[in-house]
């Protein structure tokens, strides 16, 4: 039988209907819109595509936005001192970096000059601790996006087994940690991993966030599992594809999410949540 298909695109419509509600009341009780500053060094293309959408869907719902471009040949001195008027800007209350940053800039520095209460990625230190101990303001984009579709497809996470293949920063190891304090069990696989059909056929919840096309197939994945693709890969047709084989995988999961269409249209969706969230802290309001 096929899978149900996980449709993002509608849950994010739906979600951030319900965020442009909340930083509407807000503003109204307290006169205060949410406002997300992007900075963008260099013309990548990619990152201009992601840096534009995110600008759009901060403005849908409300939001005040600004974009900061810096040349691609911008110092770090340039983009810390950046950082720091931001920082002192109250109509701000998240800033975001677009990653990838040019090769002679220090990213890890970028992100830490970036302070925690305004770090709507929570790529920060700070926050990526607070996230290991369950205690956190802001959750990283795509992983609080992966959750939110288990949540709103009603499926169980407690003492299920969870797969996730990845271990990144800002995906697979978050990704691992929220599952984890959901109460599943967790293994992370990556690609030092042996036999890994072995581990994704356990896998009642597969997360998958590699890069790489349509890696994971239908035989390796047990009957009737959630699978959740998170690559976004561009093939050489231009096509966008996820890290997980649609095909083969649909024929024998209980529910799968589509690239383009499943887990991406989620993590503006959450980046918007945390702008949210960063305002309602900054003015001490809890709504
Ligand atoms: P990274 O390249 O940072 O990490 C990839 C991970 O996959 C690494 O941990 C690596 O293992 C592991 N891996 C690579 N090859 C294999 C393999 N053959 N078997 C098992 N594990 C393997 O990628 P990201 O986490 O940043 O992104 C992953 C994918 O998700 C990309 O396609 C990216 O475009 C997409 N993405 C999508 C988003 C969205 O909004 N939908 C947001 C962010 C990312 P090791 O650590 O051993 O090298």
């Amino acid at each position: 039988m096929a899978a149900k298909i996980i449709d993002g695109k509608k849950i994010a419509e739906l979600t951030r209907a319900d965020i442009a509600a909340r930083a509407a009341q807000l503003e109204a009780q307290s006169g205060v819109k949410p406002g997300l500053a992007v900075i963008i060094v260099g013309d990548n293309p990619a990152s201009q595509v992601y840096v534009c959408n995110k600008k759009k869907a901060c403005e849908q719902a409300g939001m005040y936005s600004v974009v900061i471009e810096m040349a691609g040949d911008t110092t770090q001195e340039a983009l810390m001192e950046q950082i720091e008027t931001l920082k002192a800007d109250d109509k701000i209350h998240g800033i975001l970096v677009q990653l990838p940053l040019p090769a002679h800039l220090d990213e890890d520095a970028v992100i830490a000059a970036i302070p925690p209460e305004k770090d709507v990625d929570a790529f920060h230190p700070v926050n990526t601790g607070k996230i290991m101990i369950g205690d956190y303001d802001f959750l990283p984009c795509t992983p609080a996006g992966v959750m939110k579709l288990l949540e709103h497809e009603g499926i169980e996470i407690a003492g299920k087994e969870c797969v996730v293949v990845g271990r990144s920063n800002i995906v697979g190891k978050p990704q691992a940690m929220l599952l984890l304090h959901a109460n599943g069990t967790v293994t992370v696989c990556h690609s030092k991993t042996k036999n890994l059909s072995d581990v994704t056929r356990r896998a009642d919840i597969l997360v998958v966030a590699i890069g790489k096309a349509n890696f994971i197939t239908g035989d390796m994945i047990k009957p009737g599992a959630v699978v959740i693709d998170v690559g976004m890969n561009r093939l050489e047709n231009k096509k966008l594809c996820g890290d997980v084989e649609f095909a083969s995988c649909s024929e024998v999961a209980g529910a799968i999410t589509p690239v383009p269409g499943g887990v991406g249209p989620m993590t503006i969706t959450m980046l918007l949540e945390n702008t949210l969230t960063a305002a309602k802290k900054a003015i001490g309001k809890n709504l």
